[in-house]
């Protein structure tokens, strides 16, 4: 990526949007609980771009000269695009994916089967060779389903970033 990827703040309503973006590849931090006060000043403070469909919030985000993103809550597809072309993002590294864990925002690494042990179920390690280990919480990622789908949803994102760019 040519210039420095956002980082973003969600609050508790966006959990399912904060995930997305985690896997996208992209820094986000989750609040679950925490009072507006809060999650302003931890937005402030760590150049974040605050993500909420709370319109309250966003009136003070704006007013405070932070940047944030109102989201609609439509779903994760209009959400993300929304989101992500309103930062200045044009395009989804589809090469991102995966590079970051959904759980806590830890970095993933590449382990082998014998690193793991015991992080996988046997069924998964016989059908599966590559491996990623949140560095932070443990979690183990392998190549499936769930991932499909992700990188399904990334494309979608990424076509619709490019109509929104050259329209
Ligand atoms: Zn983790």
């Amino acid at each position: 990526m040519a210039l420095k990827a956002p980082s973003f703040l969600a609050d508790a309503m966006l959990g399912s949007v904060a995930r997305k973006l985690r896997i996208f590849g992209f820094d986000t931090l989750y609040i679950a609980h925490a009072h507006d006060d809060e999650i302003l000043k931890m937005g402030i403070d760590q150049g974040r771009a605050i993500l909420t469909a709370d319109k309250e919030l966003f009136k003070r985000v704006v007013k405070a000269g932070a940047r944030g993103v109102l989201v609609s809550g439509a779903g994760d597809l209009e959400d993300l695009v929304h989101i992500l072309s309103k930062s200045g993002v044009t395009s989804v590294d589809l090469g991102g994916i995966g590079s970051r864990c959904s759980v806590c925002n830890g970095l993933l690494e590449e382990k082998n089967q014998e690193q793991l042990k015991n992080g996988v179920p046997g069924k998964v390690a016989e059908q599966h060779r590559e491996f990623y280990q949140c560095m932070d919480c443990g979690k183990v990622y392998w190549e499936g389903g769930h991932l499909r789908r992700i990188r399904a949803l990334a494309e979608s994102v990424d076509a619709k970033l490019g109509r929104a760019v050259a329209t």
